[in-house]
């Protein structure tokens, strides 16, 4: 297959789609974007690269690091972290608050807010300088030294996330934080903020594709830990849009209001687009359309 020749129809048909949604302002220092932008990386396992229009710009990732942290905390806690958090899609709101009170402080699952949350306690308990060994997880997986947070959009998340703050003091009431709400919400906007191109978060995944192998053949999780959470972001990965997701698109993937979105097809491919214009449900319009586009005309859907 001729993935330059894909890559290209697909960026000329979306560049020509109706302009739908808008850039996320919840976070005021991510409401300046240029909404025009837009990338695709494409990274076929064992063989080449490929990609085209802002690909190699950094963006924010936002909730895409929650595949990440679960990933982190998983290795260290295995199936304990579904103790303190469910594997069921919530059919709610990424920053949802309804479900957490009826179901006694034990989020749904580790993508919405609520369970990212609970995920970057795991991560504190365990840690000894929780933010700079994540980063430094993130930047071995990936195989890029200069992989940064953004303190401006860390600062600036937190100056404005009532809602997380909401959130997390009410898994506290639940006994479900065990670390102090604030160091919780730190490390929560920290890992919100890394920025990376989309080169660098397909690169990010590619262990998810590659049964639990980086590129260079670190392992970072089992086979199987890998294939749940995989499953997991295919029933979660897109909040209240999983199932649209996965029936437009159908792969594993995760989303993040900074308009970036990863998705993969084990042992095939890892493929990451940035277009930061949002639906309503807060993933990326033009990102999934031209995901939908990649699986259609080359065939290659885990389904
Ligand atoms: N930092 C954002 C928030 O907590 C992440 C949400 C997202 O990307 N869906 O609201």
């Amino acid at each position: 297959m001729n993935y330059n020749e894909v890559l290209n129809q697909i960026y000329n048909e979306s560049k020509l789609q109706p302009k739908i949604g808008n850039v996320a302002i919840s976070i005021p220092e991510l409401a300046g974007i240029d909404p025009e932008k837009f990338g695709i990386h494409l990274i076929i396992l064992n063989n080449n690269e490929f990609g085209i229009g802002d690909h190699l710009e950094k963006f924010s990732i936002q909730s895409v690091s929650k595949a990440l942290t679960t990933a982190l905390a998983f290795s260290f806690y295995d199936e304990k972290v579904w103790e303190r958090v469910g594997v069921e899609p919530s059919g709610n709101p990424f920053n949802s608050l309804v479900q957490l009170e009826y179901e006694k402080g034990i989020p749904r699952n580790p993508f919405i807010n609520a369970g990212a949350l609970v995920i970057a306690d795991m991560l504190i308990s365990r840690l000894e300088n929780p933010k700079a060994e994540f980063l430094q997880f993130i930047r071995e997986v990936s195989g890029y030294p200069d992989i940064n947070y953004n303190f401006k959009v860390a600062k600036s998340e937190k100056e404005t996330g009532f809602r997380n703050a909401a959130l997390c003091n009410f898994l506290k009431s639940f006994g479900n934080i065990k670390n102090e709400v604030e160091e919780v919400l730190d490390f929560y906007y920290h890992q919100c903020s890394i920025e990376m191109t989309c080169q660098e978060l397909a690169h990010s995944f590619y262990f998810f594709a590659n049964e639990g192998k980086t590129k260079k053949g670190m392992p970072v999780l089992t086979t199987s830990q890998v294939k749940r959470l995989n499953a997991l972001m295919q029933t979660c990965g897109f909040y209240d849009e999983s199932g649209e997701f996965t029936y437009k698109v159908g792969l594993p993937g995760k989303s993040g209001i900074g308009g970036g979105i990863v998705a993969l097809y084990p042992k095939n491919f890892v493929v990451a687009t940035w277009s930061p214009r949002l639906n309503e449900k807060g993933n990326s319009e033009l990102g999934m359309f031209a995901l939908e586009q990649l699986t259609t005309k080359t065939g290659m859907s885990i389904f």
